[in-house]
């Protein structure tokens, strides 16, 4: 019989997979003899065999009942007994954290009945009691029932303005709630047509179905996609028993974060409210108080919480977050896990922990995730002393500038439309999740910094501004008001997470701390974040084996990618050096041309641009490799587009004017026009069909490189043949361009040591045939943009149609433009470098395709044995990491 439900005494922390994060990490504290309530974690198997039969599995409810009755003798409390009531949270957890996005039931175990019991055990305390009852059935009513959620905050907003203007949910006596449970519970009844359950089993298991949906609900679902989570772990459940930190002034609950989640900084941090339950954190109910003050209100449970986060970080070595409640001066602690932080935070801490011994490299390696890099270079508002409308909490940092908007549709929608939006909310719930991914920025006007909004926006890398409390929100008007300034829904505000101002208008934005610091600033030099970055990214060069080239076209921009630690150029693209209108007039001559004569004077204005192109990219790249691939698009590209020529052509007519100039282009546009360009005349197959252009290539690339060995230079030369398909296609190219190579070189006199001859690899004839290939190649580079696209068929200019579409409903594992797709694409690389290596063992390979930058893709080029991965410039860090921390963790699996 499989066991579905373990007791916290019986886990521990690597039990994740079948207990949750949360439930592996309670058995492990409760272990270690921390203050946990008791309680129990039905499994994620359990959970998973819920939603596939669709009922709870055999054997799982008499297990539960089992555990809770030793939860029962073990408080010496029956559920929801009428005289002394055991009363239970239901909380979800899954192996990964999703904060906010599946549910939790608190106060289980309540009825008209148990209530009172409540009240009397706990000093005849009747507000607390309805306090409590009110929440639970708000809280079962939404989550467990889809009751709205308005309907209920409508009515609680209603009862607090009855109170007075600036009442809050504390101002509430035991009549007003005796009231408002008397809403509710009408609420609840004219919702689900039914009466509110008052059997305290009925209501445990009728919560636990309700976690367990939960998994496959919308922002559950949306989270996992945006993070990369896999659908198939499913959420564990855990019973605990009711702690309350909302019986009074010595009472109350918060969040710790062992070190600040924003900065990184080795400080504790969080928030605290007093006489709350958990949830008034998350849902910014009331604005919190920073942790440290809870040193002053409760001298003796800070103390003990300050010791529990030593515990709990040393055990973890990472930084904790932990929630807890105080319960008459009693500390609990509800949950830890290792916390969520910013990409900034995360490099320092990093950094911090290496040093303080706690952690080794390959740790601190391992800590920083490449996939949020860029967000380190993300540019700051420059103010230079313009007023803030409005100042909040630096909830996530980052700059933001974005039109208003006030719904999570709405930013979703404008979004969509290719607006910048900025989402401004009084609050957020798990529900705006779509929208707040499709937004630059978030301002929230309450809520601390562990509300629901600062968690998702730290997590998600998007600026946000939290809790400024002066901007007042009028949805009905469409806009908000702050400090006398009036703001309407499609202005401009920008918003700096890094300090939480707000101003109105556009702001200039500035570089980032390393960016400055690459640029030599001494001061950004001496920032933390910037030595993080220096000695984290020394360690993945230490480590790595796979070396980093970008893809480059100028001068420019192979200066920047050397400064980013390129070490060399993995393609440069030669059709943009072909734009601009000199050169495009040469390119539609030599197209056109009637006679080899003709074509060769296009190609007489050509080569010397292409020539000087070529000088300038060899200096910045002195010494490291460039890879030159011949021209590759489509030759229409060059060419007047067909439906205007014919339009000026017939009007030219009409006119009576002479349009043979007109109509010979004609004629040429409609001869090579083609149905299907991508499939059609490029590549190789261009310069097969216009031998003087590939020739005119190759000898403006061997007299610029000549040039620049002459001046003194390095010049390493890779000259790479596009598409190609089959063996003779390469071996007809060589045949023809080594000559030219030659020629030029013994006219100029040089010997350049590094010039090879390669192709890319982008078609899957090519790879399955790599083998022959590799006999007339001396490199390859994974072309896996065409790749992809002639291996699934998706054409790589349409696919954003349909895409999103196909990973949501897991028709692919990934978008496979963005990650290689290893069972597919991936194979056909595998072969290729098997079959190429074998029949030639000297054989160079690389990647030049947008994969080359995405991590996952650069671990799986360093699992197939490249040599090197080619990016854009800007993702050379990120690759550089990605590749050290694929070694590290080859070398780790290798061990384990
Ligand atoms: C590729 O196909 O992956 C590639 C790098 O070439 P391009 O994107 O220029 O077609
Ligand atoms: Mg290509």
């Amino acid at each position: 019989m499989t066991k579905y439900v373990y007791d916290f005494s019986e886990g521990n922390k690597d039990m994740k997979d079948l207990l949750g994060g949360k439930g592996a990490n309670l058995a492990e504290m409760t272990n270690m003899g921390l203050p946990v309530p008791p309680g129990f974690t039905i499994t994620t198997e359990a959970c998973l065999a819920y939603l596939k039969q669709e009922t709870f599995p055999d054997g799982l409810m008499p297990e539960t009942e089992e555990h809770l009755v030793a939860l029962e003798s073990a408080m010496d409390k029956r559920l929801g007994d009428p005289s002394d009531p055991l009363l239970v949270s239901v909380r979800s957890g899954a192996k990964f954290s999703m904060p906010g996005m599946m549910d939790t039931v608190l106060n289980l175990g309540l009825n008209e009945e148990s209530l009172k019991g409540l009240a009397q055990q706990s000093g005849e305390d009747l507000r607390f009691a309805r306090d409590a009852y009110r929440r639970f059935i708000q809280m079962f009513g939404k989550i467990v029932m889809d009751v709205p959620g308005d309907a209920f905050e409508h009515a609680l907003d209603e009862a607090k303005a009855r109170k007075g203007s600036d009442a809050q949910d504390t101002d509430l006596d035991e009549e007003d709630l005796s009231g408002l449970i008397g809403e509710f519970l009408g609420i609840y009844r004219q919702h689900t047509g039914s009466e509110f359950p008052t059997d305290p089993r009925e209501q445990l298991k009728l919560a636990i179905e309700a976690v367990f949906r939960s998994w496959n609900g919308r922002r559950a679902r949306d989270y996992r996609r945006q993070n990369k989570i896999s659908d198939d772990l499913g959420t564990a459940v855990n019973v605990v028993a009711m702690v309350f930190g909302n019986r009074g002034e010595d009472s109350g609950t918060g969040v710790a974060f062992t070190r600040d989640p924003s900065n990184g900084e080795k400080v504790p941090y969080g928030d605290y409210l007093q006489n709350a339950q958990g949830e008034d954190v998350v849902a910014g109910i009331r604005n919190t108080l920073p942790l440290a003050e809870l040193e002053r209100i409760d001298a003796e449970s800070y103390r003990g919480l300050r010791e529990v986060m030593d515990t709990l970080e040393g055990l973890y070595k990472d930084m904790c977050d932990i929630e807890f409640t105080i319960e008459k001066a009693k500390l609990w602690i509800l949950q830890t896990r290792v916390g969520k932080r910013t990409a900034f935070a995360e490099w320092v801490m990093a950094f911090d922990m290496l040093g303080e011994g706690l952690i080794d490299e390959d740790a601190a390696l391992l800590r920083v995730d490449p996939d949020r890099l860029e967000e380190l270079f993300k540019r700051r508002v420059k103010a230079d002393g313009a007023q803030p409308l409005a100042k909040g909490l630096n909830a996530s940092p980052g700059a933001a500038v974005g039109k208003v908007v006030f719904t999570a549709d709405e930013a979703e929608e404008r979004a969509k439309a290719g607006d910048k939006v900025v989402l401004v909310r009084r609050e957020t719930t798990p529900d705006d999740y779509h929208g707040m991914i499709a937004s630059q920025g978030i301002l929230t006007s309450a809520g601390g910094t562990n509300s629901h909004a600062a968690v998702v926006a730290r997590g998600e890398g998007i600026p946000a501004v939290c809790g400024a409390d002066a901007v007042k929100i009028d949805a009905p008007a469409g806009s908000f008001t702050a400090n006398g300034t009036t703001v309407k829904q499609g202005e401009v505000i920008t918003i700096d997470g890094f300090t939480g101002n707000v101003f109105v208008g556009e702001l200039p934005l500035e570089e980032s701390l390393l960016e400055k610091a690459r640029s030599g600033d001494e001061a950004a030099r001496g920032e933390k974040i910037w030595q993080a970055f220096e000695r984290l990214m020394a360690v993945a060069d230490a480590r790595r084996r796979l070396r980093v080239r970008a893809n480059a076209d100028t001068p420019d921009q192979s200066a920047n990618a050397r400064e980013r630690g390129a070490q060399g150029i993995g393609l440069c693209r030669t059709e943009h050096m072909f734009l601009g209108e000199e050169r495009v007039g040469a390119v539609r001559q030599m197209i056109f041309a009637d006679d080899e004569a003709e074509e060769q004077e296009a190609y007489d204005v050509l080569l010397p641009l292409q020539r000087e192109d070529f000088v300038g990219i060899f200096r910045a790249m002195d010494g490291l490799p460039v890879t030159v691939r011949l021209l590759d698009p489509p030759l229409h590209e060059f060419l007047p587009d067909l439906t205007t020529l014919s339009v000026e052509v017939a009007l030219g007519k009409e006119r009576g004017e002479d349009v043979s100039e007109q109509e010979q282009a004609l004629r040429k546009v409609r001869e090579l026009h083609e149905a299907n360009p991508m499939l059609g005349l490029r590549g190789v197959r261009l310069g097969i069909v216009k031998p003087g252009l590939y020739a005119m290539q190759v000898r403006a690339i061997c007299e610029a490189a000549a040039r620049v060995k002459k001046e003194g230079g390095d010049p390493k030369v890779e000259i790479m043949i596009p598409l190609v398909a089959t063996k003779p296609e390469l071996e007809q190219m060589r045949a023809e361009l080594e000559p030219v190579a030659a020629d030029v070189l013994s006219r100029e006199g040089v010997e350049l040591e590094h010039l090879e001859w390669g192709t890319m690899i982008e078609l899957p004839r090519a790879a399955v045939t790599a083998g022959e290939i590799a006999e007339v190649a001396e490199f390859f580079s994974f072309g896996t943009n065409d790749l992809t696209q002639t291996a699934f068929g998706f054409s790589r200019d349409d696919i954003g149609k349909f895409v999103g579409m196909y990973e949501e409903r897991k028709l692919v594992p990934a978008n496979p433009f963005v990650t290689v797709d290893r069972p597919g694409v991936g194979r056909l690389m595998q072969i290729a470098v098997e079959e190429g290596k074998a029949a030639n063992p000297e054989l160079h390979l690389g990647i030049c395709g947008e994969h080359g930058g995405d991590p996952a893709s650069v671990t799986f080029c360093h699992e197939i044995g490249l040599d090197y991965v080619s990016c854009s410039p800007y993702r050379v860090e990120t690759a550089r990491l990605s590749a050290g921390q694929a070694a590290v963790g080859s070398a780790e699996s290798a061990t384990r």
